[in-house]
């Protein structure tokens, strides 16, 4: 589950990872108050507005219809309320929002922290994340942050620097000190990222999170180290053991179908293609998919219904699947283990009653106990529903309904 920025910056100070500070507003006049507040917090007259949406390259990108970048400074609060005019409930587009953007509701007023000092301010990229290969977490960092990070990886890899944790040990402190060294800093600056790093780790793995990515991490010319950006993925599957976490979730910016999935408890994750599917096990959803596409067809969504496919499961799926426009078949696909095939056909015959008139031809596989009854019970219901026992059967069936 992703979260705003403002958010992970209130995670990460709590586990005593220095942050950029900044206050949340949501109209002009809010902004300005913050702003005012920051000014006083931090001796300046220039404070940051930044764009609040699930997505980076907020700095680059623009405001719909105008020259407005999501992440703008403002030198004094008449500017501070501008930019928030500009922005807030306007459309954000970068380039990881796609061309149809995201509607800007929330802005963080931040202190400026590139204030000029006896150094040079300077911007590293720093994220935390599971290294699948090695089963360990990776803290990846190098001292070209700021900018693109895949442009780094992809012209100057050698400047990408990665260090392993050892899950019973943690992070230690001579591997947080090899980071600090790595990353050209010493004296104070070298001290103070030692500890960020080892904050940063501690509320990663407190946190059950997914992924930390801070970019960029700003070594200030007074040598203090500080997130000016945080991006945090939490683990959906650890949720339930942070009720508080939970809270952060913002069903704004996530598919509309995929929220609705979420309460009628189906694992949905929606798809460009054009045959919806329903299939209890993951295992056998992705199966699925690949038949679609060997059948000419392409997947518009993954939909595993888990272990009870019954009427009111089986309803709720079609219900989701039928609200994407581009699907032009449902294909479902049911293994009768523990649940028996008569009793899913029985589920998809009432759901589909319950629905009414269903505009796309339906595929309804079933094998496994009671397989033949439940074929059967398909095939008197008199409805415009196709069913199979063999997959092979289900699978020229979908070819033929495109057609
Ligand atoms: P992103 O573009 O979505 O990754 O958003 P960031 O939070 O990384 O902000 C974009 C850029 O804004 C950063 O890379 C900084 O260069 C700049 N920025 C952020 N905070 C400040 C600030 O306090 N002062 C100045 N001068 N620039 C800032
Ligand atoms: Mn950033």
């Amino acid at each position: 589950m992703n979260i705003h920025e403002y958010q992970a910056k209130e995670i990460l100070k709590k586990y005593g990872v220095t942050i950029q500070n900044g206050l949340v507003a949501t109209t002009p006049d809010e902004a300005v108050e913050a702003a005012k507040q920051m000014q006083a917090q931090s001796g300046q007259s220039w404070v940051v507005l930044k764009s609040q949406i699930h997505a980076g390259g907020r700095g680059k990108g623009s405001i719909v219809g105008s020259e407005q970048r999501g992440v703008a400074l403002a030198k004094n609060l008449d500017q501070a309320k501008e930019i928030a005019t500009n922005i807030l409930g306007n459309t954000l587009v970068t380039i990881q929002t796609g061309p149809k953007g995201k509607l800007v509701s929330k802005i963080l007023v931040a202190e400026d922290v590139y204030y000029p000092g006896a150094s040079e301010p300077k911007e590293f990229y720093m994220s935390v994340l599971m290294d699948r290969q090695t089963s360990q977490n990776v803290i990846i960092y190098t001292t070209e942050g700021g900018m693109d990070i895949e442009h780094v990886a992809e012209h100057t890899p050698e400047k990408i620097h990665k260090e392993w944790i050892d899950p019973l040990t943690g992070l230690t402190g001579f591997q947080a000190r090899k980071i600090a060294y790595n990353l050209g800093l010493e004296g104070q600056a070298n001290k103070e990222m030692v500890k960020f790093v080892m904050a940063l780790y501690t509320a990663y793995v407190n946190t059950d999170s997914d992924m930390f990515e801070i970019n960029p991490v700003l070594k200030t010319s007074d040598d203090r180290i500080l997130a000016v950006d945080a991006k945090v993925s939490l683990d959906e599957n650890a949720l339930f053991r942070h009720k508080d976490l939970e809270l952060l979730r913002d069903e704004s910016e996530e598919d509309p179908t995929e929220v609705e999935a979420k309460k009628s408890n189906l694992n949905y994750v929606k798809l460009d293609g054009n045959v919806g599917c329903m299939v209890n096990g993951a295992g056998l959803a992705m199966a699925t998919m690949d038949i679609i596409k060997l059948s000419g067809g392409e997947p518009a969504n993954f939909l595993d219904v888990g272990g009870t496919a019954n009427a009111q499961t089986v309803e709720a799926g079609f219900r989701i699947i039928l609200s994407d426009p581009n699907v032009k078949a449902i294909l479902i696909n049911v293994f009768g283990g523990i649940v028996r095939c008569d009793r899913v056909a029985q589920g998809v015959v009432d759901a589909y009653n319950n629905i009414g008139n269903i505009p796309v031809p339906i595929i309804v596989r079933l094998q496994g106990t009671n397989a033949e009854e439940g074929k059967k019970l398909i095939d008197d219901s008199g409805l415009k529903v196709f069913s199979a026992i063999e997959l092979k059967e289900a699978a020229a069936l979908v070819k033929q309904v495109l057609i």
